[in-house]
């Protein structure tokens, strides 16, 4: 391809949220030519919609807190199947990766002492979250990315990576990682993007359902390039659906309603008025949980003498309370339950520390929340599963790939716990930055291969030329159907396996949909070479539900209710052979006796 566009870098990152930022500004510090890629406009990836704050044990306002703590809430909040080494490092850096943010300028709301303030969230035994108001991803985007220009990284935006370039094995290194192809979202151009190191920071899969809270971007293109360049995913079946979604009214459902309601006082009520969490408290966190409403009220101002409340259970445990609730019939009029904060926080306090929540109901479903409960539900909002890197320096099996953020797996086990995310990006995008290009400078240029050049070319253009097929929009509102009908909170083995049967026939299909128009801003192409990625992971997902039959965290089997001891030590993990997907057991990695003592000590 003689008239295809090149670029010539040592580090690639392809994401610009939270994680591919901060491994941007790592790989450039380290001295590597580095260049982002992303599919929004710089400062408009996922991650500016995070809300809640970013959880890091500084101890600001509950000094008794420490690395130990958050890392015992992380791996209780995933049923101890995170990677036990991520979460210690994640625990250790993420005081430090928060400082860091504020010396490049990132402005935190404050305690009365001046300190950087920290918020309650579920799971996490002290206020922990540091955070600007219920705006904190875009402080922490605002921060990143003005750091990203000063530094003169080159940032590719409007961009869409389509393949993984490895390198031929002429080449002596078959397999490495050497590029990326894609093209441009506004011209629909292409062009080749030539690297040793190339780091995925492309966030979440969301968009395989109908209710989620998540953005445009979330089709699992990172998850899918990692899987067709070789590399592994690790327990796909577990995704997050976020308790509190707005149901109402229709064009708004799954929009994030924040933990922080709840964290700053919010209660759940069901349509008799009743705080039914109290009736949901797993023997799991009953010693940590208050065990009535006076306990827990006493628990906002006094965390020492008292325990958590029910609302504040890690989310697994509330969504599925609520989905109960809701099936009992004691459902709010639009199929969710009651938030309730009005009745519990004055209105200047409503408004000040949740601004975002106060607009969002006001401007969407003309509800006040200073006045009036909202009404919530579960949407789909994280998923835990993602590739499966080595935690020190988050590299994938596949020499020369990186995975950081929401699209790379373990550290969050079976259920991620709120705000653990922006610390993860924080801490997990600078290792990867680093990996990134100390790996670089062991390896001379790979050059890019053409063939599969060619073949990425035609296969982006064959929708254009096949004529008489269906649109790309038919076959993703069935998938989308499908994982939240048969893949959602609750699971069986029949209807997963339905899922499965529906997806063989969606790729059918998918294969033989056309595309009118030109190659110009034209979406119906952008979701055209999104939807192989949504029908790969949605396939890993439902075959990875099937296998592990237990009941933890995000992961619900109806037919197999409760956590099993086997499956306690067992990941699932997906790999990719032509386009089959196939899927082994692999044993945990065993934690050594001076952290397995910290769960000993808190028994
Ligand atoms: C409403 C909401 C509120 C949240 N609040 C919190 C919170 O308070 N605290 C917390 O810890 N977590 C929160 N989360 C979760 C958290 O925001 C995300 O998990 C996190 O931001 C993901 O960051 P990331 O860097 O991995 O990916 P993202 O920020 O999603 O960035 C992905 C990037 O990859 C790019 N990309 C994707 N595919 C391609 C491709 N094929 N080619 C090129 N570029 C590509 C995208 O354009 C984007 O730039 C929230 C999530 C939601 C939805």
């Amino acid at each position: 391809m003689t008239d295809l566009e090149r670029h010539d870098y040592d580090v690639v990152v392809i994401g610009a949220g939270g994680a591919g930022l901060r491994a941007a500004i790592e790989a450039h510090e380290q001295g590597a030519r580095t260049a982002v890629v992303c599919k929004s406009l710089l400062g408009k990836a996922h991650t500016v919609m995070a809300e809640g704050g970013i959880a890091a044990a500084m101890g600001n306002v509950y000094a008794q807190d420490s690395w130990k703590v958050h890392f015992r809430d992380t791996m209780r909040g995933g049923k101890m199947l995170n990677h036990w080494r991520m979460a210690q490092l994640h625990a250790q850096e993420a005081p430090d990766r928060v400082r860091e943010l504020e010396d490049w300028g990132a402005l935190f709301d404050r305690t009365p002492d001046g300190l950087i303030s920290q918020r309650d969230f579920g799971g996490h035994r002290f206020a922990r979250l540091a955070h600007v108001g219920d705006r904190t991803g875009l402080e922490l985007i605002r921060t990143l990315q003005q750091r990203t220009v000063a530094l003169g990284i080159d940032v590719f935006m409007e961009c869409t990576v389509t393949r993984l370039l490895t390198a031929p094995s002429e080449q002596g290194t078959a397999g490495s990682v050497c590029g990326a192809f894609a093209y441009r979202r506004e011209s629909g151009e292409f062009f080749a993007l030539q690297a040793p190191s190339v780091v995925l920071a492309t966030g979440g899969i969301g968009k395989s359902y109908t209710v989620t809270s998540n953005s445009w971007e979330y089709t699992g293109d990172g998850h899918s390039l990692a899987l067709a360049a070789g590399a592994s995913l690790v327990n796909m079946e577990f995704v997050q659906f976020h308790p509190t979604g707005m149901v109402w009214p229709p064009s708004v459902r799954g929009i994030l309603v924040t933990e922080s309601v709840r964290g700053d006082g919010g209660v759940l009520k069901n349509s008799n008025g009743n705080r039914f969490m109290f009736d949901y408290i797993p023997d799991y966190f009953r010693k940590e949980t208050a065990e009535t409403e006076e306990e827990a009220d006493r628990w906002y101002t006094d965390k020492t003498n008292n325990r958590r409340p029910p609302e504040l259970l890690p989310r697994d445990e509330v969504a599925r309370a609520i989905n109960s609730e809701v099936k009992a019939g004691r459902g709010s009029p639009h199929g969710g339950v009651f938030l309730d904060i009005a009745s519990r926080r004055d209105s200047d306090y409503i408004r000040k520390r949740l601004p975002s929540m106060y607009h969002q109901f006001m401007e969407l479903a003309e509800v006040d929340i200073t006045s009036e409960p909202m009404e919530v539900g579960p949407t789909c909002h994280y998923v835990m599963g993602g590739v499966e890197v080595d935690p020190e320096t988050a590299a994938a099996v596949v020499p020369g790939l990186y995975a950081a953020g929401e699209v790379a797996g373990g550290m969050h086990g079976s259920n991620r716990l709120g705000g653990n995310s922006l610390s993860d990006l924080l801490v997990f995008g600078r290792r990867a930055g680093t990996a990134a290009a100390a790996h670089a400078k062991t390896v001379s240029a790979l050059g890019l291969p053409e063939s599969d050049l060619e073949d990425a070319r035609d296969v982006a253009l064959a929708p254009f030329e096949r004529g008489g097929g269906e649109n790309p929009y038919t076959i993703h509102r069935e998938l989308q159907e499908t994982m939240n009908a048969l893949v959602g909170i609750i699971r069986t083995a029949p209807e997963v396996e339905e899922a499965l049967v529906k997806i063989e026939e969606l790729k059918v299909r998918a294969k033989a949909l056309t595309v009118l128009g030109q190659r110009r801003y034209n979406p119906g192409w952008h979701l055209a070479l999104d939807l192989p990625n949504m029908l790969r992971v949605s396939e890993c997902i439902a075959r990875a539900a099937l296998e592990r039959q237990e009941s933890r965290g995000g992961h619900t089997r109806d037919d197999f209710p409760g956590p099993s001891d086997k499956w306690a030590q067992i990941n699932v993990i997906c790999t990719q052979e032509g386009e089959s997907i196939s899927l082994t057991r692999k044993p945990l990695p065993v934690m050594p006796p001076e952290l397995a003592e910290i769960f000993e000590e808190s028994a």
